[in-house]
């Protein structure tokens, strides 16, 4: 059973289409969309970093949430075949063991950025030269306005406050090694360390633990924005002594455009009344919700950073992709987007030989998760992405002015995929026209 719509005739294609027979992942579990480009039918999806495939499960969800509202009003809350008052909880458990946390330890909730607001609310404390928030300067922009608006909502100068960590010159991703050492010689002065777990742009894994070890002992709490991460890699988070983290669900999580986002808070974090904390009616315990009273009365959980009562219709489609990841299991995910990953790598190795054309991902496969990014040396990215898609069928994402990522996502992803990748490029971008 192959999606290639036309007999395996050109190089290469025969290979791909043998090792889809012997690794076929879960492709049928998705919707595809239609290619443009003629000689295939479904789109080479490479773009499931930015907006991940709707699961076919998630329309039937949505509708069964739906049809309790119509039938029982606001009853719903209450006698819903998944009542809406405790919703949020069944997301609780899939959440963290997508992470390697503990139920207590993640909610989800809001959307990305927002949470990161509510959480540097908890743990971005500046005291005295103790100030400083630490990020990649290749941090996702939103990321940046978020930290920068942080430090002057405190009173600070974010050009100072906010420090932006770089590669070595003529590098493209921050080695481990000059993180842990920034923070021994200056840890002193950072009040929080909020890095990507995988960067969006390089696709660079970075190591979690070091990092978040190096940043606790420096005396910085650490969080991590794993937006790129979560269902992509393998996560630990409360082993690893991470603070607290922050993910979407809409990129690997396949939960939609503008999803609820996860949140994670370590326990020893829970119950801490120094911590300030933004509240409503729902940081208050479940059983204290509907006594109405004046003053709010948390649980020792992550749920106190809760504010509003959650949009269901919104829940369902995460919790569809939640149970999905639970039926797989990550290592087994992480097994074949390592496979995947690597296969599209051998296959760019070749093409981008006497072209324009530099995959800037690490190279060692743990410094990365199901993502190659390309440096183009010659037009934008976006005519690039565009010609990819209308002229092969093959979407991609462009992040202007020259990088172009590429990511083979293991759930739904296929090494026709990426044979069709390997094989647009070489059509689109010609060896003539290297400039050099
Ligand atoms: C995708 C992404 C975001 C998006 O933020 P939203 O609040 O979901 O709009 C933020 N940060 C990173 C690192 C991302 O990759």
């Amino acid at each position: 059973m192959s999606n290639t719509g036309a007999e395996p005739t050109r190089p290469g294609e025969a290979e791909a289409v043998r090792l889809d027979a012997t690794d076929p992942g879960h492709r049928h579990l998705f919707h595809l969309p239609p290619a443009d480009g003629g000689r295939y039918p479904e789109a080479a999806y490479l773009a499931g970093n930015s907006l991940g495939l709707q699961p076919r499960a998630t329309r039937g969800e949505l509708l069964a949430d739906l049809d309790a509202w119509s039938r029982l009003g606001v009853e719903g809350h209450l006698e819903a075949d998944r009542p809406w008052l405790p919703y949020h909880e069944l997301l609780t458990a899939p959440a963290a063991r997508l992470v390697g946390a503990l139920p207590t330890e993640t909610v989800v909730m809001n959307s990305l950025t927002v949470n990161l607001h509510l959480l540097m609310v908890s743990f971005y404390r500046p005291v005295g030269e103790r100030n400083r928030i630490v990020i990649e300067d290749s941090a996702f922009p939103s990321d940046s306005y978020a930290v920068r608006s942080q430090a002057r909502f405190h009173g600070l100068n974010p050009d100072r406050a906010v420090v932006r960590l770089t590669p070595r010159p003529g590098e493209d991703t921050l080695r481990t090694e000059d993180v842990t050492a920034f923070l021994a010689t200056e840890g002193h002065t950072v009040a929080l360390v909020l890095l990507g777990g995988v960067n969006y742009l390089t696709g660079e894994l970075m190591d979690i633990p070091a990092i978040t070890a190096a940043g606790r002992a420096a005396g910085a709490v650490v969080g991590w924005d794993l937006a790129h991460a979560a269902g992509n890699v393998v996560l630990s988070l409360h082993d690893w002594d991470v603070d607290f983290a922050a993910w979407c669900s809409y990129k690997y999580l396949n939960s939609g455009p503008g999803a609820l986002a996860g949140v994670f808070v370590h326990e020893r974090h829970h119950g801490d009344e120094a911590l300030p904390r933004f509240e409503g009616w729902w940081s208050t315990a479940a059983t204290t919700r509907f006594e109405m009273a004046p003053v709010s009365r948390p649980p020792a959980t992550v749920d106190a950073w809760q504010i509003s009562n959650p949009p269901i219709f919104a829940m369902g489609p995460v919790r569809t992709s939640l149970e999905l990841f639970d039926s797989v299991g990550m290592p087994a995910l992480r097994e074949r987007s390592l496979r995947l990953t690597g296969y599209l790598e051998r296959l760019l190795d070749e093409v981008t030989v006497g072209r324009p054309l530099t995959v800037i991902t690490p190279r060692e496969p743990h410094r990365r998760g199901s993502q190659l990014s390309v440096r183009i040396g010659a037009g934008s990215a976006n005519e690039l992405t565009k010609r990819l898609r209308h002229e092969h069928g093959v979407i991609a994402d462009a992040r202007e002015p020259d990088v172009v990522r590429f990511a083979p996502v293991p759930l739904y992803s296929t090494y026709h995929d990426c044979w069709r990748v390997a094989d647009a490029l070489a059509a689109t971008v010609s060896v003539a026209e290297v400039p050099r």
